[in-house]
């Protein structure tokens, strides 16, 4: 039996973590959940999963929620009430539950970071969903898990083929998980991309597009900050972050690749020119339950791939012009040190100011680039974890700066 931490588990990710713990009783149980403020779920969650921990991000509501668990009919209440927790604290003490085997990190945003080094520094294995919080502080994270042996399993769909694919090689040393350093043989990686919402729009077009455009995608159900993460492809130039810490490989050996039909999850390239890749539908329970049963594979019932079902595979190139969130993440990933976290910072503030209808899409990478260009003359090599935080707090004020400056005009781009 392992035992879960399920970090953000009201969200996407958190909730299919928790479906798949319901499908696997005897394999799964939960011991901690964290939430941010959606008290509803989270109750029904307890009562379902009875945890030893429960802890919100919003401390203000710690209080509401011990009453209305109090308040629940003895029939359907868990026979042992959790042990109530707030604030980053809490969150970081049940990211390091001492019953905890595996810690799933399903908070959105940076707000992940400091809960998943937590999890990192009680040398809890992680599932990584959180991506965040590694592109914003690789230097920080990488030498912590190697310091107290934690390993990082990639639950992002993409970086899990790239994982499974490298089970198949000699190099599958498991001590080789996330040490940042390059993989032996591996020679290069192939992202693949739905190319998101806009994939089949003239870019001409997206000086209209709303939020109801750019949170609607056609291959994947998920969180609103990646939904639009992927409809600018800044899902994507992430990831390609994520792939250099994870699998230790030089940017210019990381490739996208628009592969609209979502069946092929990425490709490897190793040293004899051989291609692996990894194929299924697109549905995240499978990357998510390749974390927890790791190295084991768990029979499924799940609907099986039939590839003539699906007709076509097709790919082609990104185009660099439609989707300048990939460009600025390619270059703040090679300038490395404070860089991406941010660009990862500037990019959360602008999505959040898009989905608020105070900037419009097109912005979104202006915002980014202005931020990034004017964190140029004070980046920092290799930073520290308060450097880190610091970096990311002055690039969310940069953004809003920035944005005065544009709102003149937003009305005007933005449409009827
Ligand atoms: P989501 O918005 O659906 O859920 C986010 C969760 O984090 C919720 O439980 C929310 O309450 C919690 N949360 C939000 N703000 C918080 C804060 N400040 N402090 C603590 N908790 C907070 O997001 P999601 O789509 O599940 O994505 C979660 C992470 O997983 C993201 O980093 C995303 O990039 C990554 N990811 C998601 C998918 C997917 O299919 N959804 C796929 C790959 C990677
Ligand atoms: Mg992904």
């Amino acid at each position: 039996m392992k035992a879960l931490a399920v970090l953000g588990s009201t969200g996407s990710i958190g909730t299919q973590t928790l479906e798949l713990a319901e499908e696997f009783p005897d394999r799964f149980q939960v011991v901690a959940l964290t939430a941010g403020n959606n008290l509803d779920l989270l109750i029904e969650q307890i009562r379902r999963h009875a945890p030893e921990v429960v802890a919100l991000a919003n401390a203000d509501r710690v209080a509401e929620l011990r009453e209305r668990l109090g308040a629940l009919d003895a029939a359907v209440r868990p026979a042992r009430l959790p042990e109530l927790l707030g604030g980053n604290e809490g969150l970081c003490a049940a990211a390091a539950w001492p019953s905890a085997d595996l810690v799933v990190t399903g908070i959105v945003g940076c707000a992940g970071l400091l809960p998943t080094l937590a999890a990192v520094r009680a040398g809890k294995d992680l599932a990584l969903a959180n991506k965040e919080t590694l592109i914003a502080a690789g230097p920080v994270v990488l030498p912590e898990l190697e310091k107290s042996g934690a390993r990082l399993l990639p639950a992002d769909s993409e970086h899990s083929a790239i994982f499974q694919c490298l089970q198949g090689t000699p190099w599958a040393d498991t001590a080789r998980l996330s040490t940042g350093t390059p993989t032996p043989g591996l020679r290069r990686i192939q992202l693949t991309a739905s190319g998101g919402a806009f994939r089949d729009w003239d870019p001409a077009d997206l000086a209209k597009a709303t939020v109801a455009d750019a949170t609607s995608h056609p291959n994947w159900s998920m969180g609103r900050k990646i939904t639009v993460d992927s409809a600018s492809l800044m899902n994507k130039g992430l990831e390609v972050i994520e792939a250099h810490y994870l699998f230790g490989l030089d940017y210019d050996a990381i490739e996208i690749v628009i592969h609209p039909q979502s069946i092929i999850h990425s490709m490897v390239e190793l040293a004899d020119s051989s291609v692996l890749a990894q194929l299924g539908w697109p549905d995240m329970k499978l990357p998510i339950l390749y974390c927890l049963s790791w190295p084991e594979r768990l029979e499924t019932p799940w609907r099986r791939l039939d590839l003539t079902e699906v007709g076509t595979l097709s790919f082609r190139k990104p185009d660099p012009a439609k989707y300048p969130c990939m460009q600025l993440a390619y270059a703040a990933g090679r300038a490395g040190g404070t860089m991406p976290a941010v660009m990862n910072a500037a990019n959360e503030q602008a999505v959040a100011l898009f989905l608020a209808e105070q900037v419009h899409f097109l912005d979104i990478p202006r915002l980014i680039e202005r931020v990034c260009d004017r964190h140029r003359v004070d980046l920092m090599a290799a930073p520290s974890l308060s450097d880190v935080l610091a970096v990311d707090a002055w690039a969310r004020q940069a953004v809003h700066e920035a944005a005065a400056g544009l709102s003149a005009r937003v009305p005007a781009a933005l449409p009827a």
